[in-house]
């Protein structure tokens, strides 16, 4: 394992408590880190740069930081995120004064705010109060300083490394915080996406045969002649099981059931070629041949009428057949969808009275 990919497991150790969100544990570990290596390379330039004491701070600041970061470890995110505000508020204000308000530590101060507005569970008002309390806290520094004119001068080196240095702790901070926002929204959006083409799919689609039901061909059929050019043909025919009440007497309403399910299964991948195929009521399936003539729809059709006829249903100790009968119309642009569909009914019912077990066009 590199030395990378240990850190980031390191980093992104899940939190044992399963209510506390991981998120949250995972920024203030980074944020500790920032805080640790900010305090570092201060001390570094303390002590070399500045030859000040300061260099004590810098270091009980990075053992401070330190312990917020294993307290991240313990469950203990919420009250790490509060020992991390007082720690930040306290360093800023010791260099601050230190240093003078030139450098801008104060400024950093502002992150805390965007922490603030990340954690979803705290109280609104507890936000905005932070935040003023945050503003007023960096203005006041910076007022106050400014008033009793605490200037120190920095040579050139020492003012470059100094800007440098706050600069990159203030840019990693804010970074950070910023892409938590963002992965927090992304992730939202994308679970927001996934529930809503759920609800989609429940919505059109029957549970018992995995068919699209009648919204879902509707809305289908409607796309495709709106889509399609006028030319572009369509056939559709509605079909019905013959005497299936019978089915559900003599057998039981199970074997109904199975009867539906596996003609589901046989239309399905009789249209996969061909169009789509719904079921469109209790035991009516509509047929939709996609860019093809009444003709083709009939022949295909009569094939399959066959192909039912012929087959033996096993459930359980039973053996039965059922056979079914069409009505195909059309599709005429100038009629529109539920007139093509009315038609196709009419014939279904022609059918019925004619004897069942067959097409109608
Ligand atoms: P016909 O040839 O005139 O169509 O006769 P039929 O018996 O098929 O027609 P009828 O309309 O009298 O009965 C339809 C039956 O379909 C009655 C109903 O209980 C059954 N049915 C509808 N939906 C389901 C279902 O989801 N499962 C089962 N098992 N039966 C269903
Ligand atoms: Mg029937
Ligand atoms: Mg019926």
């Amino acid at each position: 394992m590199s030395f990378f990919s240990k850190f980031k497991d390191i980093i992104f150790k899940d939190v044992s408590t399963e209510n506390k969100s991981k998120d949250m544990s995972v920024l203030m570990r980074i944020l500790c880190i920032i805080n640790i290596v900010f305090n570092f390379a201060l001390t570094i330039f303390y002590l070399v740069l500045l030859s000040s004491r300061l260099f004590q701070w810098s270091i009980a600041f990075c053992v401070v930081f330190g312990l917020i970061l294993w307290m991240t470890y313990w469950d203990q995110t919420n009250g790490a995120m509060y020992v991390y505000t007082f720690a930040m508020i306290l360093s800023m204000l010791v260099y601050s004064f230190a240093l003078g308000p030139t450098v801008g530590f104060q400024f950093s101060l502002y992150s805390l705010i965007l922490l603030f507005y990340y954690k979803t569970d705290e109280n609104p008002v507890f936000k905005v109060i932070a935040g003023v309390v945050i503003s007023l806290t960096v203005i006041g520094v910076w007022f106050y300083l400014v008033y009793i004119d605490k200037v120190v001068e920095f040579t050139k080196l020492q003012n470059l490394v100094l800007l440098l240095t706050c600069t990159a702790y203030l840019s990693c901070t804010i970074i950070t915080i910023a892409y938590f926002y963002y992965i927090k929204f992304a992730s939202s959006e994308h679970k927001i996406i996934k529930y809503a083409k759920k609800l989609e799919k429940l919505a059109t689609m029957d549970p018992l045969t995995q068919l699209t039901n009648r919204r879902g061909m509707m809305n289908h059929l409607e796309a495709f002649v709106s889509d399609s050019a006028s030319h572009s043909q369509l056939s559709l025919a509605i079909s019905d099981i013959d005497f299936f009440k019978n089915v559900n007497d003599t057998y039981g309403h199970d074997a109904g059931d199975y009867v539906l399910i596996e003609l589901g299964k046989t239309f399905k991948e009789f249209m996969k070629d061909k169009g789509w195929i719904a079921r469109w009521g209790g035991e009516e399936f509509l047929f939709a041949f996609e860019d093809n003539n009444g003709d083709y729809a009939f022949e295909q059709l009569d094939k399959l009428k066959y192909s039912i006829e012929k087959r033996q249903f096993n459930y359980k100790e039973y053996t039965f057949n059922v056979t079914m009968t069409f009505g195909l119309e059309e599709y005429d642009s100038s009629v529109g969808i539920s007139e093509t569909i009315k038609n196709a009914d009419n014939k279904l019912y022609q059918g019925k009275e004619a004897g069942r077990n067959r097409i109608v066009y």
